[in-house]
């Protein structure tokens, strides 16, 4: 495996792999990776001759008092996993690397970034897609593979890519959760031992909520067992419940279409997301 830290290496690399009619399987992360991130790499794996991952800490899709300063780095780690994955390269670039001086170009995709997520962190869509454009030109991957962790960025990510004609498929890979059910996370590890434990009821009112929707489809009285589940945790902090079109990311009220059950609760400081997606049969 190669560690490629400028974009004119990686991309000499990348004409290389063309030249050989590889196909480029492309993980992007912010690094410290967990068995999440390994289970993109492994069906990048399966599914394509070469893979690159990327990891890069993104600054521009953090809001001003969000964690960009402490979020968790490991590049050592991290390095280990991807050789041990079978990775090709590890694409880990300085962020003046990718955002020179008088750096001023940004990409927004409108509609679907204004709510969940975004309304709370109101510039975040437009970071995760100026980045993930500028990794996606970068690479000119085959396909690139996105979690389901983050529905809404795959959405987004997925209006970007069919508005603006990117060559790239993308692979939507579903969550990858511990065996108590906690939803991997980088920012786990910001949990100290009782925030861990409290941290559970994110995965146990989506449990709850999935039972419960076989009888009943009413989006406001499951948004209610999910909240009065949530809110049996003193250490919890509901952001938001919402139950949205898969579609469109609109809130309904009867649950006769694909859903979204998408969660966002503080645990103490640490923000956390997790997220149901509930198929009509
Ligand atoms: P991150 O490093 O958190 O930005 O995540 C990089 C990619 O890994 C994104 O496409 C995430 O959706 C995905 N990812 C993160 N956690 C998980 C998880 N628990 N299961 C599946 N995919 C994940």
């Amino acid at each position: 495996m190669e560690v490629i830290t400028t974009i004119k290496e990686i991309k000499n690399k990348i004409n290389e792999f063309k030249r050989n009619n590889e196909t480029i399987g492309f993980v992007p992360t912010m690094g410290y990776l967990h068995e999440g991130h390994k289970s993109l790499i492994d069906r990048a794996r399966i599914e394509n001759t070469k893979i690159i991952v990327s990891i890069f800490v993104n600054p521009i899709q953090f809001g001003e008092n969000e964690d960009l300063s402490t979020y968790p780095r490991n590049l050592e780690g991290d390095s280990d996993i991807c050789k041990n994955s079978g990775v090709d390269i590890l694409f880990a670039p300085t962020v003046q690397e990718m955002y020179p001086n008088g750096f001023s170009s940004f990409v927004e995709v409108t509609g679907i970034t204004d709510c969940l997520c975004g309304k709370s962190r109101p510039s975040h869509f437009r970071g995760v897609t100026t980045v993930v454009m500028k990794l996606l030109n970068i690479t000119s991957c085959t396909k690139a593979y996105l979690g389901e962790k983050d529905f809404q960025q795959y959405k987004v990510i997925e209006k970007m890519v069919k508005d603006l004609n990117i060559d790239t498929t993308l692979v939507p890979c579903p969550i990858y959760r511990e065996d108590d059910g906690l939803a991997k996370s980088s920012r786990n590890s910001y949990l100290n031992s009782e925030e861990r434990i409290s941290a559970l009821c994110l995965s146990k009112a989506l449990k709850k909520a999935k039972i419960e929707l076989d009888k009943n489809k009413d989006a406001k009285s499951i948004i209610e067992i999910i909240k009065n589940e949530i809110s049996k945790e003193p250490l919890a902090k509901i952001d938001y419940i919402e139950i949205v079109s898969q579609d469109t990311l609109k809130p309904i009220t009867t649950i006769k279409e694909n859903v979204l059950i998408a969660i966002a609760v503080f645990i103490g400081k640490t923000r956390l997301i997790d997220n149901l997606l509930y198929n009509i049969k």
